[in-house]
């Protein structure tokens, strides 16, 4: 052994087992002339590496420099160990035992290079609909357990051929180790089928090809894809969306759409150079983006909305069915409304059986229904709207480490689970409205998953306070764990520090639709002081009744009426609807005081005439917040009322006065929308002002389902930042109650810990 002879020790956590990390590491060592080893264990990858001094450091330094695409380094820890002499680098086989916490990786969309193989007639998996690599393809859909095996995924099933297995094995190969690894000979099969399961494609057809003209002759078509499936059908089809749409019992909801690359996206949507990056990240999620004039898509795919939900191709399957049907398809998800989107083949065919003409299915089988990820550029920041395919089961790390295993249950609706272990935290996939049975059940199934996956046995449960949401009632009811109940509007504070790796204290402007307050009432336009551990509520929007309780979020001119007070009914409102309804607001029976804001949207909405009742949470601000002129500078008046002291009192009474009073004088929408949201903007601005320099704080938090309002959010950030605040938005978990979860967890830690 010569003097100037090293060997160093490696240890690589974060995802990087199933993303070609070893070949990559083997490549590596080979072009240092380096000896020595790499391994996957539970927690990682174990490296050593031997050879001259200097080419180890240059290994260390590139290591984590040039790793493969897929491959997160979440730790890198490096230490000399005495040299052993040893000739050659190998990889060597999986180390067992332990607790299995490697990471398994999101979904990926196809890679450049498979893409160009499955367009290449002379390539042996030319057109096949299921080509990957390491650096591509299913996996966390297709986990069954770990470790992320090939016995342990829904392609157990299929046995490599002898050429695909030759990949498998090879180091030098991009395929070594790709799990779901196949090709026509070995693998799975698409097929075109009627609801029955009855072929309908001529024997020998290519399945792909007849999809594609059944589409362009404007049938709808349920595609299976990776984490489900969705219906499609031409976007440029009138009568084929109408009647997907009347199906689907689908009102309003826009329909996200699948372009086949991104000129034909750039016609759709005005996407700014971020919007494109989002558009063509590897987890390939839904961008929502402002709609071009002239969009060539029929009226039906997004009555109303100023924005398109615009997606690319992802699996290989889609890029054959878009080059194929060379159109913009309809991609929405695979359901009736409100039901969770089908992913099991027979399922599928029951319960899309009134919906869908045709079926294009596979026999590779999805072990988590996973949706599509939502996401879209807001005040220059990446705002996730929906967190799933894609970038779960990714880890999240928190800022504080409370040394137990932590489980948090999230809210009722867009409900999402999460689970922690030391500073990592797995927030599950979008599980939705968890008063729906089958969803439900996946939310059980799920964190049972997840437990496994990542080797967590919760000692600790975080919740809502909200006795009566599904997920309290789950926490509750769990056995030998300790319980940490957390307040809605803190666990979406909560969870904007703790993704930015911050623990508090800031200013937190809370909006939403409506959450279960300390005070035991209905909070839901919230100025909180607090960190992670606590909160003071600092300020509040002035409550009003919301008469009939759930039926006001229905029937938002109902939430007009209680901030009107005795006012003549609005036109389009039937006259003796609205005096019950008064009544109940004098009366105050069955009508909680709330101090939500989108419910002070909805209210405002309806006084503009822009929508008098809803058939999904939230559409009167969309709408509300599309008919608004962004180039408006003016705005109503909204005191925020300063008694010497907290909380301080967002006062949008006389706002709502001058707004009716707008709307009586014939002042057109788009000037009231825009000034209404000026008003709000200014005064949550002036209030976080206020709060944080009477508390000495520097940073204002913006988050709850209210600031998915692109206007309303980019307002209030832009005022903030010139009084010289920092404003934190969330970036990487929605903010709506998808994000409850995680934050749930940041408060437990911080509290036990
Ligand atoms: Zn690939
Ligand atoms: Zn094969
Ligand atoms: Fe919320």
């Amino acid at each position: 052994m010569s003097a100037t002879r090293a060997r160093a020790s490696v240890q690589v956590q974060g995802v990087v087992q199933g993303v070609g990390f070893r070949p990559y590491v083997h490549r590596l060592a080979a072009e240092l002339g380096l000896d020595g080893f790499v391994l996957n264990d539970e927690h990682g990858v174990v490296i050593e590496v031997e050879g001259d001094t200097e080419a180890v450091e240059r290994f260390l330094e590139r290591l984590p420099l040039e790793a493969p695409p897929l491959a997160r380094l979440e730790r890198v820890v490096a230490g000399s160990v005495p040299a052993t002499g040893e000739a050659g680098f190998e990889i060597r086989v999986t180390r067992g035992g332990g607790e299995p916490d490697a990471r398994v990786a999101p979904d990926a969309a196809t890679c450049a290079d498979c893409l160009a193989e499955l367009l290449d007639p002379a390539d042996r998996r030319f057109r096949y609909p299921f080509v990957n690599c390491t650096n591509c393809g299913p996996r966390f859909t297709i986990v069954r357990g770990v470790p992320y095996d090939r016995p342990n995924t829904t392609m157990a099933a299929f046995e490599m051929c002898a050429a695909c297995s030759a990949e498998y094995h090879d180091p030098a190969n991009r395929r070594f180790h790709a799990q779901p690894n196949a090709c026509p000979e070995c693998g799975p099969r698409a097929a075109l089928v009627f609801a029955g399961g009855d072929p309908a494609a001529e024997p020998g057809a290519d399945p792909v090809t007849a999809a594609a003209r059944a589409l362009l002759a404007g049938a709808i078509v349920a595609v299976k894809g990776l984490g489900g499936f969705h219906l499609a059908c031409r976007a440029d089809h009138e009568r084929a969306v109408a009647e997907l749409r009347a199906r689907k019992h689908r009102e309003d909801k826009p329909f996200a759409l699948m372009a086949p690359d991104l000129a034909a996206a750039r016609e759709l949507a005005v996407l700014s150079d971020a919007g494109e990056r989002l558009l063509l990240d590897s987890a390939r999620p839904i961008v929502l983006a402002p709609r071009r004039a002239g969009a060539p898509v029929a009226g039906a795919v997004a009555p109303r909305s100023a924005e398109l939900g615009v997606m690319l191709p992802y699996s290989p399957l889609h890029h054959l069915l878009l080059a194929d049907t060379g159109a913009v398809l309809v991609m929405t998800s695979g359901n009736v409304s409100d039901e969770p989107i089908a992913y099991d083949d027979e399922d599928a065919r029951e319960r899309l059986t009134e919906i869908a003409d045709l079926f294009l299915v596979h026999d590779r089988e999805i072990e988590t229904r996973t949706d599509d990820s939502v996401v879209r550029v807001a005040h220059g920041r990446t705002q996730l709207l929906r967190r799933s395919r894609g970038h779960v089961p990714a880890a999240l790390e928190l800022p504080v480490d409370c040394g137990r295993h932590l489980l948090a249950t999230g809210a009722e609706l867009k409900n999402t689970f999460a689970l922690a272990k030391g500073r990592d935290a797995w927030v599950g996939h979008h599980v939705g409205d968890l008063r729906n049975y089958e969803t439900l059940r996946s939310f059980t199934d799920g964190i049972d998953h997840f437990r496994r996956l990542f080797a967590v046995e919760p000692e600790a449960v975080a919740h809502d306070l909200h006795p009566e949401y599904l997920s309290t009632k789950h926490a509750l009811e769990l056995e030998g764990v300790e319980t940490v109940g957390v307040q809605h509007h803190h666990a979406h504070m909560a969870a904007c520090l703790a993704e930015h790796g911050r623990t508090g204290p800031a200013v937190g402007a809370i909006f939403d639709g409506t959450g279960f307050g300390a005070d035991g009432t209905v909070w839901g336009g919230e100025l909180l002081f607090g960190d992670l551990r606590g909160f003071e509520r600092a300020g509040l929007l002035h409550p009003v009744r919301m008469p009939g309780g759930e039926a006001a979020i229905r029937e938002p001119w109902r939430m007009a009426c209680a901030w009107l007070g005795q006012a003549p009914p609005l036109p389009r409102v039937d006259p003796g609807s609205w005096a019950k309804v008064s009544e109940l607001v004098r009366t105050g029976v069955a009508s909680p005081l709330t101090s939500s804001a989108g419910r002070l949207f909805d209210a405002v909405a309806a006084i503009c005439g822009v929508r008098t009742t809803v058939s999904y949470e939230g559409q009167a601000a969309v709408e509300l917040e599309a008919a608004a002129d962004p180039a408006e500078g003016g705005a109503y008046p909204l005191p925020v009322v300063d008694h010497g002291g907290e909380p301080l009192v967002l006062d949008a009474r006389s706002t709502v006065a001058a707004v009716a009073a707008a709307v009586d004088e014939g002042t057109e929408t788009a000037l009231v929308a825009a000034r209404f949201h000026n008003a709000v903007a200014a005064a949550t601005a002036r209030a976080c002002a206020l709060v944080a320099e009477r508390r000495a704080v520097e940073t204002v938090v913006l988050s709850g389902g209210v600031f998915q309002n692109r206007l309303l959010l980019s307002r209030t950030a832009a005022l903030l930042e010139a009084a010289g605040l920092e404003v934190l938005l969330p970036e990487r978990l929605p903010p709506n109650d998808g994000g409850i979860s995680y934050g749930q967890l940041a408060v437990a830690a911080a509290r036990l810990g």
